[in-house]
């Protein structure tokens, strides 16, 4: 039985749990099961070196199960988001907590280790979405940098959500920059989008490093033409040769907006308060979008 929940530090703030200065606030809220040790082992993740207070870079205080409903009963959001680390039962766990959220009536969305079909199956009248952490594009990648996986079971995974849930209901959360090229990607975004999914992207960071804005940019044009149904040589072809043909997908902006079940906005999971965001959570402004006209040689 889970009685306490993480959430992001943004969303304790947006439901009056913790004071905390925000610059930009959280469209969804983003709660995860407490655990001490992820067995995932994932390389870029804090859960994996057994800090639980921190998922991405953003840090995630505990409180009472019933006092985050509570909250959430006053609030605006329209959803919540459950993650869980890979801890032993998680799949009971989530079940529990998925109940009790349901008290909400909120849009319940799932980002956690591979379900089964049973379960997903438990869950399918009450959970409105599930992303599935594909990362890495490549398998060989994806081993390295989810050493304690197949790197297969991911994308099985996501073929048993769509099963359950149907297209358009699962969102595949793709990497870009762990030493991939933007054709791997493609492929990676094409395949994804052929067995019904839709892509978030995200830009691959660790404790050392993190991925050149000027190849995220690229990769979520990329990732954009290959989800309007360019194929992956063509969508590469025109963002590396063709950047004058870019004008009016930068124009309209939102590819460079977090992407993923509808609401969520993610607010520095990747970025840095204070730096340009790799994914923008929220409209850009004009200067925004020169500047990525700019990173992307457009003008
Ligand atoms: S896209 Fe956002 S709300 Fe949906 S599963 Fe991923 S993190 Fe959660």
């Amino acid at each position: 039985m889970v009685d306490s929940l993480r959430v992001s530090s943004g969303t304790a703030s947006v439901l009056g749990l913790k004071d905390t200065e925000m610059m930009e606030e959280p469209t969804t809220a983003y709660t995860m099961i407490p655990g001490d040790s992820c067995r995932g082992g994932c390389t870029f993740c804090p859960q994996a070196m057994g800090d639980s207070k921190w998922l991405s870079r953003v840090s995630w205080p505990e409180f009472e199960l019933d006092d985050i409903i509570g909250s959430l009963h006053s609030t605006e959001l329209k959803r919540v988001c459950l993650q869980s680390p890979d801890i032993s039962d998680y799949e009971r766990k989530i079940v529990g907590v998925v109940r009790e959220l349901e008290r909400t009536g909120m849009s319940i969305s799932l980002s956690t280790p591979p379900l089964t079909y049973e379960t997903l199956e438990e869950l399918q009248s009450s959970v409105d979405r599930v992303g599935v952490g594909i990362d890495a594009v490549t398998d060989q990648k994806r081993s390295e940098i989810k050493p304690n996986y197949d790197p297969k079971v991911f994308w099985d995974y996501l073929g048993r959500a769509i099963d359950v849930l149907g297209q358009e209901k699962v969102t595949a959360h793709i990497m870009a920059g762990v030493e991939d090229n933007l054709l791997q990607l493609a492929y990676a975004v094409n395949r994804a989008n052929y067995v019904g999914a839709e892509v978030s992207l995200f830009s691959y960071r660790t404790k050392e490093k993190e991925t050149d804005l000027d190849y995220y940019r690229r990769a979520q044009v990329v990732t954009h033409l290959v989800e309007k149904g360019k194929e992956p040589e063509e969508a590469v072809w025109i963002t590396d040769q063709e950047p004058s043909l870019l004008d009016d997908i930068i124009k309209e902006g939102d590819i460079f907006q977090t992407q993923g079940c509808p609401g969520c906005n993610r607010p520095y999971y990747t970025t840095r308060p204070g730096k340009e965001h790799r994914n923008y959570p929220r409209e850009l402004t004009v200067e925004e979008l020169e500047s990525i006209k700019e990173e992307l040689d457009v003008i």
